[in-house]
This record gives structure tokens, sequence and C-alpha cells, in this order.
């Protein structure tokens, strides 16, 4: 190929990689843009779920408090409350200018206010008791009570019996007293100093075992005293509560109940009740709700008016958890959200509220009348579809791109291809035009010499016949290759094919050859095997063959005038070679020759007049013999083409030498 054929595809192959580079820019720009506008897609459909499960949230709830305002409502009017569950978080009251109710019962720790006044102060009996009694030795104050404690009043009995009990541990009686606050303890709910007598004997005989330093009977009766606390069967006040319960802490730490939730619902209920009381024109609000705030957690609160009458419920944030909320759960699940309810404030109420970056949907609670303000937010799954789209999309974007880069290459490739055949074939006609013009400025000068008959003698005529022969019969050997050549490449080579001995048509084929030699001429050593070597061919086609490669062993050796030729019989094969020592093939050259007009880098540059198509011929036409043609070469040292034959085994050819 010449140094311009090799231009053409360089600025091709340019041309296309800057065409496959903006293809994949564009490629890439286009995808970029998609999983923009895929995420803003999905920004939005997230959005919309959130805005949806917000308003099915503040809906629900809603439905909840009108629920509990109208069941309010029918306990200030009935006087009965409905049914609530049993182990739920919640409370239902009513305040009386009579007393309170509660319902269930027993869910309060303590009591806004008692319905008899406490007697005395709380602390009184571990005060230091009564004044008469400060002396040393109690017996006489103990002998004094005897009789009171025996009081059918209970009472009496019970207060009574807390002195004895006092007295008797000052004395250092501790069975006695252990044994006084038992009885003391039978008495049950008695007020005794402001606090039911059971509370009274427990909290006495946490004293008795503190002065006995019996570690174990101490968190024994500790742990029972805050049992009996957060039972709710005492009607206690908060004070008494907290004063209790922090001297059963003091000796049990671990409690067995986790008293929070329900000293949340007595602080709410005594919100309640403060605000009961407070509002001393009870017709000009008939109700409302609020989230309340308390050290042992939110609670939530709605109360009613009628006339001087309060109903009221309070509820902690695990009731709304697992019985307003719960069955909205799988809902907000399968959207994708979650939930986060906070005081008007901004104080958890349930669900921890959403960091900075997750866009929560907010109702606030002044739009939507709730105690709450309503937090929706996506979980972190909901953005799990987008990454897993994400990577498809990115994924397909790869597919594309190598399917366009080998696709691109392949095309690449091919018009390179056709640009170097079209090269050649240039290169090609230029050849043959060359090839033609030489013999037919000859034949021009010489047949204008013989028309004037500017001939010196008859001797020179006739050389000047010979050669305007044998131009003209290299000029018809050219024309008849190159319509082979045609025939050939359209496939309508018709080929005569006989048996026939090779050895013979070989020495034929170098007798005609040297015959027709012009100067200076080569000479051809000929070596055959001495048995016919008898092959199946078409004498025609093959001599085109060896014609040619003696043509290239003449044309290519400038500075050797001999010419090998051997025949030989190789296995199943006849081999023929054709043998030079001329300028040789470089071996990056030696695959290509055989392609049709491919010409070697010798030739052109020196200049030998060639068409590039002779090997490509002879290739072809050994090929339909069901043959072969290699080559063995150096460069500087010769060249050896091997044409090989598939032995014949048919038993009757043809052995004439002339054809
Ligand atoms: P051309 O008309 O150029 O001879 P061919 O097809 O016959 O075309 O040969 C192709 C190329 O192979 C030649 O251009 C030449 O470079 C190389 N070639 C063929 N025969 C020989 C040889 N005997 N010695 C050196 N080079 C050869």
């Amino acid at each position: 190929m010449s140094s311009e054929g090799l231009r053409a595809p360089r600025q091709i192959r340019v041309v296309f990689l800057g065409v496959m580079l903006l293809l994949a820019a564009t490629l890439g720009w286009l995808g970029w843009r998609l999983l923009q506008q895929d995420q803003q897609l999905l920004g939005q459909r997230l959005a919309e779920r959130r805005e949806i499960a917000a308003d099915l949230t503040v809906a629900g709830l809603e439905k909840r408090l009108s629920s509990v305002e109208h069941d309010l409502s029918q306990v200030l009017v009935a006087g009965e409350a409905p049914k609530m569950p049993a182990e739920a978080d919640a409370v239902l009251v009513k305040f009386l200018p009579t007393g309170i109710r509660v319902w269930p019962q027993h869910r309060l720790v303590y009591y806004p206010e008692l319905p008899e006044a406490p007697e005395a102060p709380a602390t009184l009996f571990l005060a230091t008791d009564e004044l008469e009694f400060k002396k040393t030795d109690y017996s006489g104050a103990i002998a004094a009570l005897r009789e009171p404690a025996n009081s059918t009043d209970p009472k009496v009995r019970a207060a009574a019996l807390v002195r004895i009990a006092r007295n008797c541990l000052k004395n250092g009686q501790v069975q006695e007293s252990l044994k006084t606050y038992e009885q003391l303890a039978s008495l049950g709910p008695v007020p005794v100093g402001g606090m039911p007598a059971g509370l009274v004997a427990k909290a006495g005989a946490l004293a008795a075992f503190e002065q006995q330093k019996d570690q174990a009977a101490l968190t024994r009766t500790a742990l029972a005293l805050d049992r009996d606390l957060q039972s709710g069967h005492w009607p206690i006040t908060a004070a008494t509560y907290h004063y209790l319960a922090e001297l059963a802490g003091r000796w049990a730490r671990d409690t067995e109940v986790n008293p929070a939730p329900r000293v949340a619902l007595a602080e709410g209920v005594e919100w309640l009740w403060d605000r009961w009381r407070a509002t001393r024109d009870r017709t000009t609000s008939a109700g409302g709700r609020t989230s309340f705030d308390t050290p042992s957690g939110p609670v939530l609160l709605v109360w009613r008016f009628s006339g001087n009458t309060m109903a009221g419920f309070a509820a902690g944030a695990d009731y709304l958890a697992n019985q307003w909320l719960a069955n909205m759960k799988p809902l907000l699940d399968s959207q994708g959200v979650r939930l986060a309810l906070t005081t008007p404030d901004g104080r958890p109420v349930l669900g921890s509220a959403p960091g900075a970056d997750a866009h929560p949907s907010i109702r606030l609670s002044s739009a939507t009348q709730l105690p709450w303000t309503v937090q929706v937010f996506n979980t972190s799954d909901s953005q799990g579809a987008f990454r897993s789209r994400r990577g498809l999309l990115i994924a397909g974007m790869c597919v594309l791109l190598a399917l366009i880069l080998t696709g691109g290459w392949f095309v690449g490739r091919s018009v390179e291809r056709e640009l170097a055949v079209a090269r050649l074939q240039s290169d090609f006609v230029s050849a043959v035009s060359h090839e033609f013009r030489t013999p037919l400025t000859t034949l021009c000068q010489l047949s204008e010499l013989l028309r004037r008959g500017r001939v010196a003698s008859e001797q020179d005529r006739q050389q000047y016949y010979e050669l305007l022969h044998k131009e003209s019969d290299g000029l018809r050997r050219l024309v008849e290759g190159l319509l082979n050549f045609g025939r050939l490449q359209a496939g309508q080579m018709p080929y005569r094919f006989e048996k026939l001995d090779a050895a013979a048509l070989v020495r034929r084929s170098v007798a005609e050859f040297e015959q027709g030699q012009q100067a200076p001429k080569h000479r051809f050593e000929v070596e055959t095997a001495a048995e016919p070597a008898a092959v199946h061919a078409d004498p025609e086609a093959l001599r085109c063959v060896f014609w040619n490669l003696f043509e290239n062993a003449v044309k290519y050796s400038p500075d050797c005038d001999t010419v090998w030729v051997e025949l030989a019989r190789n296995g199943r094969h006849i081999e023929i070679a054709v043998r030079d020592r001329g300028v040789g093939i470089p071996p990056s050259e030696q695959r290509r020759i055989f392609e049709r007009f491919v010409r070697g880098s010798a030739a052109r540059e020196s200049n030998v007049r060639g068409t590039g198509i002779g090997l490509a011929m002879a290739r072809q036409i050994v090929r339909a013999h069901g043959g072969d043609i290699t080559v063995e070469s150096e460069p500087g040292k010769g060249s050896t083409f091997r044409v090989l034959l598939p032995v014949s085994t048919e038993r009757k050819f043809t052995t004439d030498e002339h054809g």
C-alpha cells in the first residue's frame, strides 16, 4: 500500500473516533439527564406519598379524638363510661363537686384530691411523736394506748396502733413493733395521718427493719410497698405517693413495675382537676384537648364540661401508638413512610423527629386542631427503589455504549478496508496503463519507421518485424492475463480438467518461456522426477501459474541470471518449486503478496513493472485444483515459491511433451 493510501484511512479514523466520542458523550449526557429526571420524579412521588400519609394520619387521629369527645359527652350525660381496654395506658375521669370517678378503677396511682380531707400531715407518724411521751421509757405510753387500740372505731384504733408500734420501736421492742404494724396493716384503707393504714404499716415496718438492719426484709417490704403503690388501690394524694415511692425506691432500687406511664396519667388527671377548679365560668368553655408534657412523659388530655361537672380523658404515648395508630402502621409501612408526633412547641410525643435532610410533610397543630404537630417522612427503604433503578439505567447505558463502540469499530474497519482496496485498485489501473504504454510506444515507433521506408537494410527490416511480433505478443499476453483475472474474479474461469503429467507440463512451460524471453536472458535449470507426475489439471491454467512464477523470478532477480525449477513428489502431492536468488520478500509482506493488487515494497521502490495480480491469480487457480501455493523468502537472498498439486489416481493421462 502506498503512503498516500495510508493517509485517507488515518483521517477517516480520526473523524470516526471523533464521531464515536461525540456519540458516547451524548449518550452519557442523555443518561445523566435521565437520571436527574428520574430522581426528580421519585422526589415528587415520595412527596405525594408523604402528603397522602400525613392527611390520612390527621384524619385518623381526628376521628379518634372526636370519638373520645363523644364518649366524654356520654359520660357527662349518662354517668357511665364506655369500656376501656384493661391493660391500656389511658383513663377516663369525671369530676363532680362531690368527688372524682375514675374508669377503669385503680388506674390512677394517686388522686388530685381525696374524698376526705387528711386529718394530719402525712409525715406525722415518722415525726418525733406526741409531746406527753417525750421520755426515755415509753412503756407507760404504750400501756396508755392499749385501751384505744381495742376501740371499735377503726380510725381511733389505727391511730393508737401507729403510736404503740412507734413507741415499741423507740423502746427497742422491734418484734412487738412489727406485730403491731401487722395489726395495723389489717385495717387496710382506714386513714391514719392522712394515709391508708395498710401503707402506713408497710412504711413503719421498713423503719423497724432498718433498726434491725435486716437487709433482706427491707428489700422485700420495699418491693411490696412499691407494688401496693403501683396497684392504684389506695386513695392517696401526689405528696403521699411521691413520699412513699421515694421510701420504697430507697430500699428496692430495681422496682419490678415501671411507674412512669401511670404517674404520667395521674399527673395529667391532676392537671385536668386544676383546670376544672380554675375554670369558674364553665358555661363559656365546652372543653378542649392538649398534649401535656409531664416529667414522666407526654400525656394526651381531652376534656368536656357540663355545668359544674367535667369529664376528662388522659392517655399516654403507648396508648396512642398501640390503640390509635397501630392499624395505620401497615399502610404507612407499605408507603415507605414513618410518623412522628410532637407537641406544638416541638417536644417529641411519638416516634423520633426526622433529620434535617428528610424533608418531612408537616401538619401544624394550629391548622389541624390536633394537640400535636404531625410529621411524616420517607424511610430510607423508599430510596432503595431509586438506587436499584439507577443501577439498571447505568448498566443499560454501558451496554448501549459498548454496542455502539463495537459496531463503530466494525464499521470503521470495513470502511478502512474498502478504502485500502480502492487505493489498490487505483494503483492497479495506473500500473496497467503503464504496462500498456511501453510496448505500444515501441509498436508505434517501429511501424512508423517501416511505413516511411526508413529502414537501412533487409536485415534491419527483418529485425523490426521480429520486435513488432514480440511486443504485440507481449500485449496479447497482458490482455489475456487481464481477461483471465476478470473471469477469475467473476468466478467464470472455464477450467478444462484432464489427467496430465505435471513434469512434462513444467518442462514445456519453461521452454516456451525461455523462447519468449527478451534480452538479457535468464537461464532455467529444470530438475524433474524420472517417473511421470500425474495430476488432474487444466494445462492452460497451470501454464498461466508457471509463467507468472517464472516472470516474477526473472523480474525480481536482476543480479542472478539463473532460475531453478524443481519438481518432486511430496507424499500425496506433486511439489513444483521455482527458486531464484533475487531481492527476496520481507516476512511482513509474504502473506499479503497473494492478495489482489498488492505489490511488494521492493517492487514499487525499484520501479519493476507489474500489476499486482499475478500471485493472486496463481493462488486462485492452484486452489481450484485442490492444491496450494506457498513462499519462503529472505530479503537479499532470494525466494522459493512452491506449488502443491494433489497426485491424480486416474490411470489414463496425457504425456504429450508438446501439448
Ligand atoms: P507483480 O505484477 O507486481 O509482479 P505479483 O502478484 O506477481 O505482481 O507479485 C506480487 C508481489 O510479490 C510483487 O510485486 C513482488 O513484490 C513480490 N514478488 C513476487 N515474486 C517475487 C520474487 N520471485 N522475488 C521477489 N519478490 C517477488
